[in-house]
């Protein structure tokens, strides 16, 4: 990794320091503030507040320096506040900061539609529609996908995660935090099994994906589908790579019957598994591809790709948003993309997998509550279980992240049992951070043996 420093760096010193306790005085004040002001409803990891962050550290108001891995959320693959990102923002921000896209279009907008339509897997003519969030982005993909079939069955998967707006809540797993009281939900959801090796026994990926498709053909017809919606490796629901052949096989499931596959690669796309996006693993071309978190460097922006045909289906103004591929935001997207082509992103992700993977396999001979250690590139996790079996150990895995937090260590928990620990770094990390974060890591499970 030859990277010239002012590429990546934005000034931060790139080292771990705990100047006072973990809250420090200033961040218990704002937490007291933000008890008063803020919803209670709007979850927590950190007890810190953040002053600035680039590189993999963020600081905290009181000096600390933390070791970054978490990336906001696979959002800052780049690094946070990563200098190119930067100065698009102020340049774009200089000359105008939004007229409505569908009122006075913009350039940007549709060289970022350019570009996602080039990126994407496979060759045939694209088009592009951009909005806010990822949630937004699932949500209009569903109505591009049911417009252009005429049909109405969505059909998703176990463990999945796409989102808390009503419809995207429907198509997500997981009941609390995120569905929990917030019912009713949108019908014509339909869940079906999902290929998470750890859990399958024996069942390789193409049978899982048999499971899947008897049930379609069974319980809701294969002519009833307008959608086949999945992650091509699952984010909160536990970062479960599915078996081999699964993928595939779903995918020529819904070529075969007209269906639309849709690979949600909000979390897995832009560089974050060693490839643009993860679908490409098993040499799978989706019909469309929703972009979100780690597509702008840290500005909201989301986008879906696919098919000219299916993106075409909507009749005119049936797509778009006040905000929708805003100025700004296209930018950060441009020149975040312009980060991961000449900065090598695909190879760095797979140095830091490699990395990963070693450290995290030496853990787990070392912890036999380490009962899987999975993943791609720069987005590898490890479930917790009691010793030898499956039962979820989602007590250690919080005890743990607690440890890493108060030592100064970001890392996250996800998992449909609450039980993985799962480590997305910003590309841009050091392998001596890296290495050291992973020592904490380590530690906090000596810790809480
Ligand atoms: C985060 C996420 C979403 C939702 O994105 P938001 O920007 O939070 O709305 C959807 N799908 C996947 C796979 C995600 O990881």
């Amino acid at each position: 990794m030859t990277v010239a420093p002012e590429r990546t760096d934005n000034g931060i010193t790139q080292e771990r320091r705990l100047v006072t306790a973990i809250p420090g005085p200033k961040s218990q004040a704002l937490m007291a503030r933000r008890t008063a002001a803020v919803s209670a409803g709007v979850g927590g990891t950190m007890p810190v507040f953040a002053e600035r962050a680039g590189g993999g550290i963020v600081e905290d108001v009181d000096g600390n320096a933390l070791i970054d891995l978490g990336s906001g959320i696979a959002v800052t693959t780049i690094g946070n506040a990563n200098p190119l990102v930067a100065a698009a923002v102020a340049e774009q921000a200089a000359r105008f900061t939004h007229t409505c896209f569908m009122v006075t279009p913009y350039e940007g907008y549709v060289a970022m539609c350019e570009a996602l339509n080039r990126l994407t897997p496979g060759e045939h003519v694209k088009r592009s529609v951009l909005v806010n969030s990822g949630a937004e982005a699932v949500e209009n993909a569903v109505k591009i996908a049911r417009a252009a079939t005429g049909r109405q069955a969505v059909v998703v998967f176990e463990h999945a995660y796409h989102g808390r707006t009503n419809l995207t809540m429907a198509l997500t797993a997981k009941n609390m935090p995120y569905k929990h009281s917030f019912g009713p939900f949108a019908s014509e959801v339909y869940r079906l099994p999902m290929s998470y090796p750890f859990r399958d026994g024996p069942h390789g990926g193409a049978e899982v994906a048999a499971w899947a498709t008897t049930r379609i053909d069974k319980e809701i017809g294969a002519g009833n589908v307008a959608a086949i919606l999945i992650e091509p490796v699952q984010g909160e629901g536990g970062f479960i790579v599915p078996a081999p052949g699964y993928l595939p096989a779903l995918a020529q499931y819904a070529a075969a019957n007209g269906i639309v596959f849709i690979a949600d690669e909000v979390q897995s796309g832009f560089c974050r598994t060693g490839e643009w996006f993860a679908s490409t693993h098993e040499g799978v071309i989706p019909d469309l591809v929703i972009t979100a978190k780690g597509i702008a460097g840290g500005l909201p922006l989301a986008g879906v790709t696919g098919r000219a045909d299916i993106m075409d289906a909507v009749h005119v103004g049936g797509l778009g948003g006040t905000y929708g591929g805003n100025p700004i935001a296209c930018a950060a997207g441009l020149a975040s993309i312009e980060w991961m082509q000449t900065q090598d992103a695909n190879g760095r992700a797979r140095a830091l997998e490699a990395l990963m993977l070693e450290r995290l396999k030496e853990l787990q001979l070392a912890h036999p509550v380490v009962g899987d250690v999975r993943g791609r590139g720069a987005m590898i996790a490890i479930e917790l279980t009691q010793p030898g079996t499956l039962i979820p150990d989602a007590d250690r895995a919080g005890a743990v992240a607690k440890a890493c937090h108060a030592q100064g260590v970001i890392v996250l928990t996800c998992g449909t049992y609450g039980n993985v620990l799962r480590f997305l770094p910003p590309l841009t990390i050091s392998p001596e951070l890296l290495n050291e974060g992973l020592d904490v890591v380590a530690d906090a499970f000596a810790a809480t043996a």
